[in-house]
C-alpha cells in the first residue's frame, strides 16, 4: 500500500481510462477519497455497483467541489466543455490533469479557461485496450507503462511532483515533455497506426461475400492484429484525428511516399529495395524489443500474453 498522494480525487468518465484509475487508486491506497462524475446514469450507476469510488455525482462541478486533484477521462472532444463546467467550482490549488491521447487540447484548453489559482497538468497514459466502459478497467493497466505529463512552462513544480508521485503510485514512468512534440510523436507512434488499421479493416469490409469470408478463416495470417487496432472506440479515435490533424497529416504525407516508393519496386520487380526496407524494419523491431515495449517470443509473445 502506498502512501496516499491526494487526500479527495475526481474522476469525470468513469470508462475503460478512469475506471482502472480508479481500481489502481483503491487498490494502492493513492487517494484518501474518489469522487466519480459520469454524464451517462447508466454507466454512474454501472460505477457505483462495482463500488469504485466513495462519492457518484452526474454534475461536474458538483463532483469537484473539495477535490484536491481532478482528472478529466473523457473523449478529447468533451474536455473544454468538461473544463468549462467545472472551473468555477474548483477548490484553490487543484491540480486539474486529463487522460487525453492528444496534448495540445487540453494545454490550450486549461490556459484558456481554468481560473489562475488552479494548476492545469495535461497528461496521457500510454496504455489502454480496444474496450471501453466501466467494467473493461483493471487496476494492473498502468503497471510498466509510460506516462506522459505535459506541463506548461511555468507550471507549479509541486503539482508535478505531485502528479508524478500518483502516476508512478501507478506503476508507471512520468516523462515530461512539450505538448507539441507529444502530438508529433504519437501521430506516428499511435495514431497513424490505428488509421492504417481502420483503413484495412474497412477495405476488407467492402469486398464481395466469399472473398471476405476466406480473409476472416485466414485472419491468423496478419490481418488479424489489424482488427484489434480497429475494434477501437469510434467516438476516443474521431476526437484523436479531430484534434491531432496537423501532425496526422503531417505523418501521412510521409507514410503515403514511402507507400508510393513500395509500389514502385514491386511494379519493377526491384527486389534489393524491397530486401533493404524490410531489413530495416526488422531491426526498429529489435529496438522495440530492447526498450521492453514487446518481448521476444515466437508468435510475437502471443501465447505467452495468453
Ligand atoms: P470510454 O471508455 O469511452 O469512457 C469515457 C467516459 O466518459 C464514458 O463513460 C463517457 O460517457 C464519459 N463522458 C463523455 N463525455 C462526458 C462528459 N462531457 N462529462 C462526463 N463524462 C463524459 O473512454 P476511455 O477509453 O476511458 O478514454 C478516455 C480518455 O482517455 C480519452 O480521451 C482517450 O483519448 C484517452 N485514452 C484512452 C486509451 C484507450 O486505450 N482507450 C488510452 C490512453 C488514453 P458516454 O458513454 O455517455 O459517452
Amino acid at each position: 500500500m502506498n502512501q496516499s498522494v491526494f487526500d479527495t480525487l475526481t474522476l469525470i468518465g468513469i470508462g475503460l481510462i478512469g475506471s482502472s484509475i480508479a481500481r489502481t487508486a483503491r487498490e494502492r491506497g493513492l487517494a484518501g477519497s474518489l469522487v466519480i462524475c459520469d454524464s451517462d446514469p447508466e454507466v454512474l450507476a454501472r460505477a457505483e455497483a462495482l463500488g469504485l469510488g466513495d462519492r457518484y455525482h452526474q454534475d461536474p462541478a458538483d463532483a469537484v467541489r473539495d477535490a484536491d486533484a481532478v482528472f478529466i477521462c473523457v473523449p478529447v472532444g468533451a474536455i473544454e466543455a468538461v473544463t468549462c463546467m467545472i472551473a468555477p467550482a474548483l477548490k484553490p490549488g487543484a491540480i486539474i490533469s486529463d487522460t487525453g491521447s492528444v496534448k495540445m487540447t487540453p494545454a490550450t484548453v486549461f490556459r484558456r479557461h481554468l481560473p489562475d489559482t488552479a494548476h492545469g497538468i495535461p497528461g496521457h497514459p500510454v496504455a489502454g485496450t480496444e474496450e471501453s466502459g466501466p467494467d473493461a478497467g483493471f487496476a494492473t493497466l498502468f503497471d510498466q507503462r509510460w506516462f506522459i505529463a505535459t506541463p506548461p512552462k511555468d507550471a507549479d513544480q509541486d503539482a508535478i511532483a505531485r502528479l508524478t508521485a500518483f502516476w508512478e503510485g501507478c506503476g508507471s514512468t512520468v516523462e515530461l515533455m512539450d505538448a507539441e512534440h507529444h502530438d508529433r510523436v504519437l501521430a506516428i507512434t499511435s495514431h497513424l497506426p490505428h488509421l492504417i488499421a481502420y483503413n484495412i479493416v474497412g477495405t476488407v469490409s467492402e469486398l464481395e461475400d466469399d472473398t471476405k469470408t476466406e480473409v476472416i478463416k485466414f485472419s491468423a495470417s496478419g490481418f488479424r492484429d489489424f482488427t484489434r487496432l480497429a475494434a477501437s472506440d469510434p467516438t476516443m479515435w474521431r476526437d484523436v484525428f479531430l484534434n491531432n490533424q496537423e501532425a496526422v497529416l503531417e505523418m501521412l504525407g510521409r507514410f503515403t511516399e514511402d507507400l508510393t516508393a513500395l509500389q514502385k519496386a514491386i511494379r519493377r520487380g526491384d527486389g534489393a529495395a524491397l530486401f533493404d526496407r524490410f531489413t530495416q524494419t526488422r531491426d526498429i523491431r529489435r529496438g522495440v524489443i530492447d526498450a521492453g515495449q514487446e518481448i521476444d517470443a515466437p508468435d510475437f509473445g502471443r501465447h505467452v500474453l495468453d
